[in-house]
């Protein structure tokens, strides 16, 4: 008998050697394999008639091998297979296909599938189809029963895995295997009202069923996973990603935190540096904040806002609440340019106001870098401005009241937890405060953890925000300062680049600032950044010789960074040619045209970040999408959406339907997890349906729940969040 827990060697017909090729799927037990989703289904129940076979048509056609060959043209070595069935039939043709030559044998039986179409003389063709060999026609009793396993059904197809070696139809065989030895009893953890409820079928008939569908069972919903075997699985995942996001959320909110006061001197002090009205939705949201503040817990909130929803001044009230209550922030960047940015803005806002205010970054010289910690340990720097790197540069608050965190979509949820452990380590019994309480250092004396504060600059997708964030109570501002002028944005191909310069020019006589962005994704890439030191050169020595123009780009020191951004700040540069470096944050308001070349290169959520560094004064604001080169359909859809919408939850809801969840947040290290079953696109109402029910069971045990089925899902929680998505302390 196999238990879900088993490992996959011991299926039959697995073993050692395919069992390593299996683990680099991430299939190590029985239940791995039994969760290893088919990507599709093939009728081949109902398989089609060659002769009705119509042009367009995605078709499973089974016949018998006739005939098959290579012929050579001029370009490239063809492969041409014809399948028939009676007197009808099939061109298959595989272009540069020499390893097929000795693959068919007339008269065996092949399952195709692919796009069938029409060739010049109007003859039916599928070009490159996926096969499969059903062994030949006539054949022994154990080769019909193998054979039972491939035809006269729905088959499952899977993807293949070990470059091919482990085969759709070895998956078929074993997956089989495993589900006539797989013991009767298989675990239920979804509480017995949510089951009922959503009329869930069981684990184990979920298991056969998508394996081996029913002949009844509707092949639409096969394929887009709408059967209630699917459902159930599906459901399951996302219940416990939720449960685990629940639970997180319930101890973050039993936790000690402080309970910030926010009496009529501190709403005095946050009113007195406002430099202007602040909108409807900065004042509901600065609202929301301050009642987390003033709870006995720590606050874990998100704040999410489209590029230039001013989320920074409402970050910096919230500062003026911890530091007029007697406690230090720290204010975190992703990126240098950005930490300094944020440092000069909170001079400008804070400083008049009496606050002291220092900026931690790793490029500082280690003399002042110890002065500075000396400083924040010491309690006199009430507000720390740095990178990320202020995690690492062993920094000591002397009274840590408030952790904020302006993320760009880049820096990933992993991160940002251990972040949290990191600001909660501070006051925690663990080995780090021990070794401090033993040095008689200063102790941090009350157990409060410091409330977190997370700004997104990119808007998050509801059902990402809901996985990735589930953790954390949300805050939108969904409303832009007033007097913007939406952006005009367009596309234009490079080789009416000189018209596009001509316009740069009128718009900068006229005293406006505008930004020319060159591809250079990643800071590493030398062929690229050189591209755009050339282009820099060639700008302001020709194109635009008259006028002052900078260049900004990741690998200057960072003293020359901050020179040219303040430069360009002030006015002294009319022109900054910049790669990507400036995606983040960079505010300067009288700059209101961007070129931005070979924008095909861009992502979606990148170009939107790009784009919100204009539209931020008055002026009427221009963003020029230059192409280069031949531009993909995915990327035609991109700037497309550029083109239409400055919507940023709109971009991002399309870009992440365009890349998928696991490239939306950019790297897989950025910690989305992994799912077996679920597809956040697709699924989405069910990911809603499952956060409801997540929460209904962890408010129990009541009428709904018992205390057993809480806890039996408690356990199966952590199992699953442990081997499947690495993040360990749960419950
Ligand atoms: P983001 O949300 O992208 O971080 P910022 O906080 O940088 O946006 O704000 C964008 C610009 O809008 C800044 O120049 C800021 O000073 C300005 N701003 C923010 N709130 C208001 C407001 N209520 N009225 C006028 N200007 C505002
Ligand atoms: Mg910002």
């Amino acid at each position: 008998m196999l238990e879900l827990t088993t490992p996959v060697q011991y299926v039959k017909g697995v073993g050692p050697k395919l069992g390593e090729i299996l683990a680099t799927k991430g299939i190590a037990t029985v239940g791995d394999l039994l969760y290893y989703m088919p990507f599709r289904y093939e009728d081949r129940l109902n398989p089609r008639g060659i002769a009705e076979l119509r042009p367009g048509e995605m078709a499973t056609v089974i016949g018998e091998v006739r005939n098959s060959g290579l012929f050579r043209t001029r370009k490239m070595p063809i492969f041409q297979l014809t399948v028939g069935q009676g007197r009808s039939r099939l061109k298959c043709l595989w272009f540069n296909a020499t390893y097929l030559q000795d693959k068919f044998k007339a008269g065996e039986l092949i399952a195709l599938y692919g796009k069938v179409e029409e060739d010049k003389n109007g003859e039916l063709q599928i070009i490159q189809p996926q096969f499969e060999m059903l062994g030949d026609a006539g054949d022994g009793a154990e080769d019909k029963a193998a054979a039972s396993l491939e035809v006269g059904r729905i088959v499952p197809i899977y993807e293949s895995a070990g470059q091919g070696r482990v085969t759709a139809r070895w998956f078929r065989r074993v997956i089989r295997k495993a589900l006539d030895d797989l013991t009767p009893e298989i675990a239920e953890t979804i509480p017995a009202a949510v089951r009922e409820r959503l009329a869930l079928v069981s684990p184990r008939e979920a298991l056969w069923k998508v394996h081996w569908p029913e002949p009844g069972e509707s092949f639409e919903d096969l394929q887009s996973s709408r059967t209630p075997a699917h459902v159930r699985l599906i459901f399951e995942e996302l219940f416990f990603i939720e449960l685990g996001l629940e639970l997180k959320r319930r101890q973050q909110k039993a936790e000690t935190g402080i309970a910030f006061r926010t009496d009529d001197r501190v709403r005095q002090a946050i009113k007195k540096i406002l430099p202007f009205h602040p909108t409807a939705a900065q004042k509901r949201v600065l609202k929301e904040i301050a009642e987390d503040m003033q709870k006995p817990h720590p606050m874990r909130r998100l704040l999410q806002g489209d590029v230039g929803s001013g989320k920074t001044i409402v970050s910096f009230q919230a500062a003026i609440i911890a530091i007029e209550n007697g406690y230090q922030v720290a204010l975190m960047a992703p990126t240098e340019i950005l930490a300094q940015q944020h440092y000069f803005s909170a001079r400008r806002i804070l400083e008049n106001a009496g606050y002291r205010i220092v900026l931690l970054t790793g490029s500082l010289e280690s003399d002042r870098k110890r002065e500075i910690r000396r400083h924040i340990a010491q309690g006199n720097a009430q507000l720390v401005i740095g990178t990320h790197a202020l995690l690492e540069e062993k920094v000591e608050f002397a009274k840590p009241g408030l952790v904020i965190v302006d993320e760009q979509h880049r820096f990933g949820v992993l991160q940002r937890l251990k972040l949290m452990k990191k600001s909660g380590e501070s006051s925690d019994d663990g080995p780090a405060s021990q070794g401090r309480t033993a040095e008689g250092g200063r102790s941090h004396t009350s157990l409060a953890e410091p409330d977190v504060l997370v700004m997104t600059a990119t808007p998050i997708p509801r059902t990402l925000a809901l996985t990735l964030y589930g953790d954390l109570d949300i805050s939108v501002l969904d409303e832009l300062p007033p007097g913007r002028t939406p952006i005009v944005t367009r596309r234009i191909t490079d080789d009416r680049s000189p018209e596009v310069w001509d316009f740069v020019r009128k718009q900068v006589l006229k005293g406006n600032q505008a930004y020319v962005v060159y591809p250079v994704i990643a800071e590493s890439e030398e062929t690229e950044l050189k591209a755009a030191i050339k282009m820099y050169r060639e700008l302001s020595g020709k194109i635009f010789a008259d006028l002052k123009v900078g260049l900004l780009h990741g690998r200057l020191d960072s003293d020359l960074k901050d020179q040219v951004m303040r430069m360009f700040q002030k006015g002294e540069l009319q022109i900054l040619v910049a790669t990507t470096v400036i995606e983040v944050g960079v505010d300067v308001s009288n700059a209101s045209v961007m070129v931005i070349e070979h924008s095909e290169r861009f992502g979606l959520a990148q170009l939107h970040q790009l784009r919100g560094r204009i539209g931020r004064g008055a002026a009427k604001s221009y963003c020029i999408l230059m192409t280069g080169g031949k531009v993909t359909e995915e990327g035609d859809r991109r700037l497309d959406a550029m083109t239409r919408t400055n919507d940023g939850f709109q971009i991002a809801e399309l870009d992440l339907e365009l890349r998928g969840p696991g490239e939306f947040f950019g790297t897989r290290q950025a910690g989305m997890p992994n799912f077996r079953v679920a597809n956040l696109i697709r699924d989405r109402q069910l990911l809603e349906l499952a956060k409801r029910e997540a929460a209904a069971v962890m408010a129990g045990p009541n009428s709904e729940v018992t205390q057993v089925e809480i806890s039996r899902a408690l356990v199966a929680l952590r199992t699953r969040w442990q081997r499947t998505y690495g993040l360990v302390e749960v419950g």
